[in-house]
């Protein structure tokens, strides 16, 4: 972009620090006449729109701005067993979605060349023209370097892949790769995390971790790991964990590792009705469902043994979470992930137990706020991702 100015205004837009014309002129001290300007400039080039208003105080509603390029991504979200792909533009908002099954044993080529085929037909739904697509964006969960490198996958078999290089070959698209940690960013700019300075994102299900997002950029460390709580090891002679040590804090309360636990600690009272559709779930690893059923008997039925272990994971993620919340003093804490999910009380029992543990000087520990997104949270932290990655790059204006 050729006017600095224009340029800065449009970052704080995009980063989600500014989304009104009031917040703008605070943060930059511009006049109303010069920030008018600007906005109609980046108007003008399809950059920034409006998006509904906000009451903010007595004054009159004020216009919230967003980014949003022109044009559409294609966003692949891999999770292990199958893929979600869907056509979407820069506001988030999803033309067509569809589920690609990825097979038992899924190779990079040729599950990319089966993404590409269902993509294709995708887009022709869509009504969108291949050429015209800016870019694509590939989820998946793992360690995924800054040039699209997957290192290590929790979900697929697949090491040291150079995803983004393959893709690129396959889909003839720009293409940038990320590892889900961007999910983060997007509950700061579109979910629960709006208006914050310095968001705490706690995600507790299939894996876990605590990822700072500051004036809406996520805090990705030296290595591309900020916010790995999960393989923190919390007793040494725990179970295994996927990432080779033994007794992470993920190898004791994530869903799998819930779900793997009480698959083995129940194994011997099978015979009891109680135990029978607990243990029918944990053992077939549908760990979302073993939550539910477990706070569903510790709850209802007052079981001792899962009060127990429901006491322990909110001891366990407690202490985690006012570990990271010491590291950030994060003035917004969002909790997402199926352990916590729509589960009011126990998230109350969650800050309790953090905030016993991390009180300075007779502070609070910053609320916590259930994450909003949902399902599209995949999906816009791919808008979020692919957006801010064109920016870097320049691609913006062309
Ligand atoms: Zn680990």
């Amino acid at each position: 972009m050729d006017n600095l100015s224009d340029q800065q205004i449009l970052d704080l837009i995009r980063s989600g620090r500014a989304e009104t014309q009031a917040e703008l002129r605070r943060i930059t001290g511009m006049g109303s006449s010069t920030m008018s300007c600007i906005l109609k400039r980046l108007r003008d080039r399809g950059l920034v729109h409006s998006a509904g208003t906000r009451v903010a105080g007595r004054g009159k509603p004020a216009t919230v701005l967003r980014f949003a390029p022109p044009g559409h991504l294609l966003a692949i979200d891999i999770d292990g067993s199958q893929a979600e792909v869907g056509v979407l533009n820069f506001a988030g908002m999803m033309l067509e979605q569809t589920t690609v099954e990825m097979g038992s044993a899924p190779q990079p080529e040729a599950s990319l060349r089966r993404l590409e085929r269902a993509a294709r037909r995708l887009v022709d739904r869509a009504r969108v023209d291949w050429r015209d697509l800016r870019a694509l964006g590939v989820n998946v969960n793992g360690y995924v370097s800054a040039d699209g490198v997957l290192e290590f996958s929790t979900v697929l078999p697949w090491r040291k892949t150079p995803l983004a290089r393959l893709a690129q070959d396959v889909f003839g698209l720009t293409v940038f790769c990320s590892d889900g940690r961007d999910r983060a960013v997007a509950e700061y700019r579109h979910g629960a995390g709006q208006g914050s300075e310095v968001m705490l994102y706690f995600n507790v299900a299939d894996g876990v971790s605590a990822r700072p997002v500051v004036n809406g950029q996520l805090f990705r460390g030296g290595h591309r790991r900020s916010g790995e709580i999960g393989h923190v090891v919390v007793s040494p002679n725990g179970a295994a964990c996927g990432c080779g040590q033994r007794g992470c804090l993920e190898a004791s309360i994530s869903g799998p590792a819930i779900a793997r636990r009480i698959a083995a600690d129940l194994k011997r009272n099978a015979g009891q009705a109680r135990v029978k559709q607990l243990l029918h779930l944990a053992s077939s690893g549908r760990a979302a469902k073993t939550i539910d059923e477990v706070v569903r008997l510790a709850d209802e039925q007052q079981w001792p043994y899962a009060q127990r272990l429901i006491d322990e994971i909110v001891s366990l993620a407690g202490k985690a979470l006012a570990s990271s919340a010491a590291c950030f003093d994060p003035d917004c804490i969002v909790v997402d992930g199926y352990v916590f999910r729509d589960r009011p009380v126990l998230l109350r029992r969650l800050w309790l137990a953090a905030h016993a543990c991390f009180k300075p000087a007779g502070t609070e520990l910053a609320k916590l706020t259930p994450a909003m997104l949902g399902p599209r949270g995949k999906f816009l932290s791919l808008v979020t991702f692919v957006g801010d990655s064109l920016a870097h790059a320049g691609k913006l204006t062309g």
